[in-house]
């Protein structure tokens, strides 16, 4: 009898272990990166380069008189 209750016991945590766990294969989706819902604001915002035009995040550029700049050097040569 002590057995049968130790394997029950066994059976209802592999159970639990197993239900808790994440599905098969639908966690495997392509949609990334949704991890930090804090810092909503700070997505991937493509700006572009006032001289160049060359794209870039918005938390990468420069930030000039008349928009953004890719590099410092940019930001000078539009006057700011
Ligand atoms: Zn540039």
């Amino acid at each position: 009898m002590k057995y049968l209750l130790v394997i029950l016991l066994v059976l209802v945590v592999f159970w639990i272990w197993r239900s808790g766990r994440p599905g098969p294969k639908k966690a495997a989706q392509p949609g990334r990166s949704r991890g930090k819902p804090s810092d909503g604001k700070e997505t991937t915002e493509m700006v572009a380069c006032g001289v160049c035009h060359i794209h870039l995040p918005r938390s990468e550029a420069l930030i000039g008189r008349d928009g953004f700049y890719c590099s410092e050097a940019h930001r000078r040569e539009d006057g700011a």
